[in-house]
């Protein structure tokens, strides 16, 4: 058994997460987590060897002589408690990233956090990505795999298990190194740097489900709600002026059109190109040395570009503030009832020294018509999305559930065998009534198309003013509002 103790340290050498010095330490610590008599290290030829294919017969020796049971849950803790081993100390490696340039550091930790297993990269290969033409431009499409089910085991034993406070929620900064339960994922092996943005104290994490290249989560030392106000401008540049390479946008802090997290303060960046990005304009402004631009998308955004980063915080501040008080009922419209509707989603990034900021408008209102909100995907989006749709969706690419590939595929059949739909796919009755009737479906390629074709339908139902010649007309109206201010 030591063998397989040896190969993971030579994969660690390999890929310096350890150094030569760490060699006997690491041998030691890893014998006596895993109850494998330790011996002098011998190097092993690792070659063609994954790392899953490295730690997995340490993984079911420990099952096999009781120290953890046979679940991923808990097979992903131990993982994770395993490969701290040779994942520096949180000082350690804040020290490192500090001496880097910010684009070299990123790489330094973006590596690190792959190669110590925290980004678990074979799962998000699993993941099926595609592209859909849609009348806005490409639209990406993620059907995503690689969050893992929870195992029927676990879910018995979660009905017995007491709720902890600690660490608060998932993105609380005391998930750096902890263990983890059935409830709650092992971060042994997680790290988060340090970051000081308008001088208040944050956290750089990577998201361990990498929806796209370098997907990062910054969030607050403190577990205090989601809120919108001129700091979180302050920040985001702060953040986009260290990490240029880097956006960085923060959800709306209201239920249905936030994140999944509402209460703890964060925001999610990295660096990848995205759908929004080539967006067409349909109408330009100019106010200042700021140019607003109202976007060709399936929601409401301005864009707004400047050199002058003083004078972009501002103008796009007031534009927060003007919106979040604005109401327009001729389009169902209404900034607050006994509670504020109006919110944005804001995202901001930077090329060449001009600063980019795209403003979403979002409006979380319900009524009896849609009681799940009327700027939210519609009922007839439901079989494919009826989560939020938060900022990367925004931005234009899916995160759809992984349910889906299987389900589409037993769709597919009934459609080319002309079966009748098993109960269990019941939801999708409607929306397979819809495309059927829709002349373009034929093959594979084409459900995938209707899929994406109705997420794009979901992204427009959350547009606060239609891409209609009388949504537009309302969108021109309140830009204008707000420039005659
Ligand atoms: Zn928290």
């Amino acid at each position: 058994m030591i063998n397989h103790i040896y190969a993971l340290v030579t994969y660690s050498l390999e890929k310096n997460l350890i150094k030569k010095e760490d060699i006997d330490y690491a041998v030691n610590q890893l014998s006596y987590k895993t109850q494998i008599e330790p011996n002098v290290y011998i190097q092993q030829n690792i070659e063609n060897q994954s790392f899953v294919e490295l730690i997995e017969p340490i993984l079911v020796h420990a099952i096999d002589i009781g120290l953890i049971d046979d679940s991923i849950q808990s097979k992903d803790n131990f993982e994770s408690y395993l490969m701290d081993t040779f994942t520096m100390r949180p000082s350690c490696l804040q020290d490192t990233f500090a001496s880097l340039d910010s684009k070299e550091a990123t790489k330094f930790f973006y590596k690190l956090c792959q190669d110590n297993h925290y980004i678990k990269t074979e799962r998000i290969n699993k993941n099926k990505q595609y592209t859909y033409n849609s009348s806005y431009g490409d639209i990406f499409i993620t059907i995503n795999l690689s969050k893992p089910e929870k195992d029927p085991k676990t879910i018995a034993k979660l009905k017995h298990k007491k709720t902890s406070q600690y660490p608060a929620c998932l993105l609380c900064k005391e998930n750096i190194g902890y263990y983890g339960n059935i409830s709650h994922p092992g971060r042994s092996n997680h790290r988060a740097i340090s970051i000081s943005l308008n001088n208040e104290p944050f956290f750089f994490q990577y998201s361990p489900y990498v929806y796209y290249n370098e997907h990062t989560i910054v969030f607050h030392k403190e577990h205090i709600p989601m809120k919108l106000s001129k700091k979180t401008f302050l920040r985001l540049f702060d953040f986009v002026d260290r990490f240029p390479h880097y956006f960085l946008g923060s959800n709306a802090g209201l239920p249905i059109i936030g994140g999944s997290i509402l209460n703890h303060e964060h925001y999610q960046g990295g660096s990848a190109d995205f759908p929004i990005q080539h967006a067409e304009v349909i109408k330009s402004y100019q106010l200042d040395n700021v140019k607003l631009e109202l976007l060709k998308w399936p929601l409401s955004v301005i864009r707004l570009t400047s050199k002058d980063r003083e004078t972009i915080i501002d103008i796009s501040n007031k534009l927060r503030v003007f919106y979040e008080n604005y109401s327009d009922e001729s389009v169902d419209l209404i900034a607050k009832t006994n509670e504020q509707h109006n919110a944005i989603t804001p995202i901001v990034r930077k090329e060449s020294g001009t600063y980019i900021v795209d403003i979403a408008l979002r409006n979380n209102r319900i009524n009896e018509a849609y009681p799940d909100g009327i700027f939210h995907p519609h009922p007839d989006i439901h079989a494919i999305k009826k989560e939020n749709i938060g900022l990367i969706e925004v931005m234009g690419l899916a995160i759809l559930p992984g349910r889906l590939l299987s389900d589409l595929e037993e769709i597919q059949n009934v459609l080319d065998n002309q079966l009748k739909l098993a109960q269990k796919l019941s939801t999708y009755k409607d929306w397979v009534n819809t495309i059927i009737h829709n002349p373009e479906y034929s093959t594979k390629e084409n459900i995938e198309q209707a899929v994406a074709r109705t997420f794009v339908k979901g992204l427009e139902d959350c547009g606060v003013f239609k891409q209609t010649d009388n949504g537009i007309k309302h969108f021109k109206l309140f830009i204008e509002a707000f420039l005659n201010e």
